[in-house]
Formats: structure tokens, C-alpha cells, sequence
């Protein structure tokens, strides 16, 4: 098949929930990308902050290959030799107790949500108690993870969602404080807003939360699902500020490019039991040897101090291009999450890059969004900067 034939394919046979870009991917090597014309692309996006290894990566190849050729399921019934030394990896560099494999992030919300629900039926002694979560967030497509998203396009057509489910504003408290009450039982927020449009949060706001949770006896269910795995330079967006959650969200980065996620929680709020909670896959051998490659990956190559440093880098030079481009109003982000606000329409630029051999997608409706792979160094930082001024002259 050739190109055209591919898409045409695709388009007659998937269901059209996507506007997808005319680019077929065939393969990928370190930071770039190949369509099958053998175009090569730089690549800013990461396949959504999830390829964080690049592509290609040998050790972690080889890990897939040799998983592979044991075994790739088991289901949840039996125990498995990657499950729980990939959990317990995860558990020491998040600072949590226990850890439930998941296929998404939407799912690792679910599961989170299903502790709040439980905790709140013993906290409140009745169904009717309440989750903050904050407008501009997003937690998934599922219909629990989209009752907590606080976008209304995305919940319109889909009503009605979870009750009991209140919005305050991200990075301020006070909206926060005046939605608790004696039916509230846990607080749900992403480390850093990203499909709203890369919004960090205030020092202030993060550790005010802790506060409130503490005060008030609620839980604090971070999603790390997208900011999570090193992306602001920390392992765990909540590490910067020294607090830790009850509850954390991860997906995205966790499999290198294989589809896991978890939720992860303190011993004191690991309250589901056997009965409450399953998944036919939720932890396979094959996922789980992905997510622990990763982790020993990150700790072999400093991925996160990577990240952290080529973040700060990737921060001046996007920084300039405020001062540079009228069309480039503000600029956003920590680490390798970074957002420019723009006056034209994304797409636009998005359009052109593409043309020029760059990969960049948005966020919200006027951000260019930067989750590269946190493998890349300063040099391919001036490569896309290079051809981003190209694009914005344009
Ligand atoms: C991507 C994302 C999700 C949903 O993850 P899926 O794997 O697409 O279900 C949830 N929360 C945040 C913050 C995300 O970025």
C-alpha cells in the first residue's frame, strides 16, 4: 500500500473520533521519526508525553524482545515475574505503598476514583458525598475520568456523568476552600494542567492543597498521568514541593510505548479488597517488563536530571520567542512540558512544521504544546527551535 492508500484505508475503516495529520509513521530512532515516503521527522510530541526512551531504545528493546519470547499474559489470576519487581520499582520512586497495574491513564483514574467513592461512603456514611476536581482539567475519555474532566465540550453529548462532582480553580485555593463541606471526601488534580493547556501550578496552591486534605480528612488523588515520570524534572511533579498524595495517576511515559498505567496509594488509603477491583490484562508480563525497563533505564541514564536540565534550556529559548513574535503572546511549563500561547490558530503552525520535518502538537485551543522525549539534549532544543522561527516568520 502506499500512502494515500494507508490513509484512505484508515479513514473507511476506523471510527472517525480523530482529525488526524497526513503523515503515515513507520518508524522511529532515538528523538525522530520516519514516515513511509522516509521522510524523517524531529519529534516534539513523544506520541503524547508517553515515548519519553525515544524510539529504538536498545535495552529497552531488548527487555520487550526477551518478555516476548516467555510470555505475554497470564491474566491476574496467577502471579507473574514482572508484575511486582515493576511494582516495587515504581513504589520507591514514588513514595507509595501500592500499586495497581492499568491499560491507560483513563483506567488509572477509574481505579483512583473507586478508592474516593469508598473512602467517601465510610467518611460521609452515605452515597452522597463530594470530589473536587478543576475546571480546564482532564482526566480521560471513560465516563468516571470524564465526569472529573472540567471541559463541558467534552462532557456535553455524554450527561448525565458522576454526581457529586464540584469544580473549583486550579491555582486558587480559595475556590478550593469554599466548595468543602462535610460531604467532601477527596481532592483530584493533575501535577500540571496539560490537555487545558499547560498550566504549572503555584507552590502555594500544590502544598495549600496538602493542607486542606490534612485538615479535612480528604484525599489527594494527583494525576501525574501526563506530568508524571520525569517530564517537569522531578519523577513526580509533587516531589518538587517535598508533599506527598494519597493517591497518584500514571500512565503516558510508564510503558515507554506500551500500553500500562497504574494508581498508586498510600498503605492508609489502600482500601479496595479482592472483590472491588480486577482487569484481564491490568499488569501483563509484557507491559509490566516494558514499565520496568523504564524505570531501570531512567535510573542507568539519569533520565529525570535530563529532563530537568534540557527543560530549563528548552524554557530560554521558547521564552524568547515571546519577546520575538507578536504572534506569540505567553509562554508556560516546567521541565520537558512547556506550552507557547498563540494568536493564530495552532494548527496553522502545526501545519508548517510538519512540512519542515518538526512534530509539534497543541493544547487547548491557542497552545503549542513541547513533550519531547526526555531524551534529548540541547542541540535538538536549537534543531526545533530553529525550524519553529521558520514556521512563525511563515
Ligand atoms: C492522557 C491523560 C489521561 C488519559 O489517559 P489515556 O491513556 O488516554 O486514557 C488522563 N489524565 C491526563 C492528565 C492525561 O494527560
Amino acid at each position: 500500500m502506499n500512502k494515500q492508500e494507508y490513509m484512505e484505508t484508515a479513514e473507511h475503516t476506523i471510527l472517525h473520533t480523530y482529525n488526524r495529520f497526513p503523515l503515515v509513521l513507520e518508524k522511529g530512532e532515538g528523538v525522530y521519526l520516519y514516515d513511509t515516503d522516509g521522510k524523517k521527522y524531529l519529534d516534539f510530541a513523544a506520541g503524547i508525553a508517553v515515548c519519553g526512551l525515544g524510539y529504538n531504545h536498545p535495552e529497552y528493546t531488548a527487555a520487550i524482545h526477551a518478555q516476548v519470547d516467555k510470555l505475554t499474559h497470564t491474566s491476574n489470576l496467577f502471579y507473574n515475574t514482572a508484575a511486582g519487581s515493576a511494582a516495587a520499582k515504581l513504589e520507591q520512586v514514588s513514595g507509595m505503598d501500592r500499586v495497581f497495574f492499568t491499560n491507560s491513564g483513563a483506567e488509572a483514574i477509574e481505579g483512583a476514583l473507586k478508592i474516593a467513592k469508598k473512602y467517601g461512603l465510610t467518611k460521609v456514611g452515605s452515597p452522597d458525598y463530594e470530589i473536587i476536581a478543576m475546571h480546564h482539567s482532564f482526566h480521560g475519555r471513560t465516563i468516571g475520568a470524564l465526569s472529573v474532566t472540567g471541559n463541558p465540550h467534552y462532557q456535553e453529548d455524554f450527561q448525565p456523568l458522576l454526581p457529586g462532582i464540584r469544580f473549583a480553580e486550579y491555582n486558587n485555593l480559595d475556590s478550593v476552600k469554599t466548595l468543602i463541606n462535610e460531604k467532601t471526601c477527596a481532592i483530584l488534580l493533575e501535577g500540571v494542567q496539560g490537555e487545558g493547556g499547560i498550566y504549572p501550578p503555584t507552590e502555594e496552591f500544590i502544598t495549600g492543597i496538602r493542607k486542606l486534605c490534612d485538615e479535612h480528612e480528604l484525599l489527594m488523588i494527583m494525576d501525574e498521568i501526563q506530568c508524571g515520570m520525569g517530564r517537569t524534572g522531578y519523577m513526580f511533579s509533587y516531589q518538587k514541593y517535598a508533599i506527598e498524595p494519597d493517591v497518584v495517576a500514571v500512565a503516558k511515559a510508564l510503558g515507554g510505548g506500551l500500553p500500562v498505567g497504574a494508581f498508586l496509594c498510600k498503605e492508609a488509603a489502600a482500601n479496595l479488597v479482592p472483590g472491588d477491583h480486577g482487569s484481564t490484562y491490568g499488569g501483563n508480563p509484557l507491559v509490566c517488563a516494558g514499565a520496568e525497563a523504564v524505570l531501570d533505564i531512567f535510573a542507568k541514564e539519569q533520565i529525570v536530571e535530563n529532563a530537568r536540565e534540557v527543560g530549563g534550556y528548552l524554557y530560554e529559548q521558547l521564552d524568547a520567542l515571546v519577546e520575538e513574535y507578536e504572534i506569540v503572546t505567553a509562554h508556560r511549563g516546567i521541565g520537558l512540558m512547556q506550552g507557547l500561547v498563540v494568536s493564530v490558530p495552532p494548527a496553522s503552525i502545526i501545519n508548517k512544521a510538519l512540512e519542515k520535518g518538526l512534530i509539534i502538537i497543541s493544547a487547548g485551543s491557542d497552545v503549542l504544546r513541547f513533550v519531547p522525549p526526555l531524551i534529548i539534549t540541547r542541540e535538538h532544543v536549537d534543531e526545533m527551535i530553529a525550524i519553529l522561527r521558520e514556521c512563525l516568520e511563515a
